[in-house]
């Protein structure tokens, strides 16, 4: 396994890696796997090789060195995920970009959101039991006769998937797709902008 496939582990398990000088920084959001923290171990060297090479790379500001590769790769998704909707789908760009965001909301719960033991409804927290689960696609169950379980379910995860998005700026990009409501107005601006800074407009 080399460096880019320990990271590509790491990242599925919500670890965050960063290098502080010489040293390997973690950052969690939950307890990691301790087969990932041993794989992340073994390779820790060529880790350190690997992102600091990919922080070379960066322009030298010191906020830089901070950028981590999963948030840019998220906030790419959800751009991408949300220009789909616009362009293909025919959703004025607010409306795009709030249906995005939901769907951001769902890729990250169904990769880092909270799984309840398998006897557990998700949604009431009471056993099973003998009623007749549903399997959710995130791999939790809930009572299927209760919809409420259902709602008290999303309505735990929802937030917490919200919460994660904007700690990665993913609210931001919301807010600035809201404030350029026509796609035109903002490319008509942009093309202004370079003719200004053309000379081409006094
Ligand atoms: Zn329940």
């Amino acid at each position: 396994m080399n460096a880019a496939e320990v990271l590509a582990v790491a990242r599925a398990a919500s670890l965050c890696l960063a290098v502080d000088g010489a040293e390997l920084v973690l950052e969690a959001c939950g307890p990691p796997p301790p087969a990932v923290l041993d794989l992340v171990r073994a390779h820790k060297a060529e880790i350190i090789a690997a992102i600091s090479a990919a922080n070379a790379m960066l322009p030298p500001s010191p906020a830089s060195q901070k950028i981590d590769d999963a948030v840019v790769d998220w906030r790419d998704w959800y751009e991408e995920r949300a220009a789909i909707r616009q362009f293909d789908g025919g959703y004025s760009r607010e409306e795009a970009g709030r249906l995005a965001k939901g769907e951001a909301e769902d890729r990250w719960h169904r990769a880092h959101g909270e799984r309840t033991p398998r006897n557990l409804c998700a949604g009431c927290r009471r056993p099973i039991g003998s009623a007749e689960p549903l399997d959710l696609i995130d791999g939790n169950r809930i009572h299927l006769v209760d919809l409420d379980c259902l709602i008290r379910h999303e309505n735990r995860w929802r937030p917490v998937a919200a919460q994660a998005l904007k700690l990665m700026g993913i609210e931001t990009l919301l807010i600035e797709t809201r404030r350029h409501p026509d796609p035109r107005s903002s490319e008509f601006e942009r093309e202004l902008g370079r003719e200004i800074a053309d000379g081409v407009l006094a």
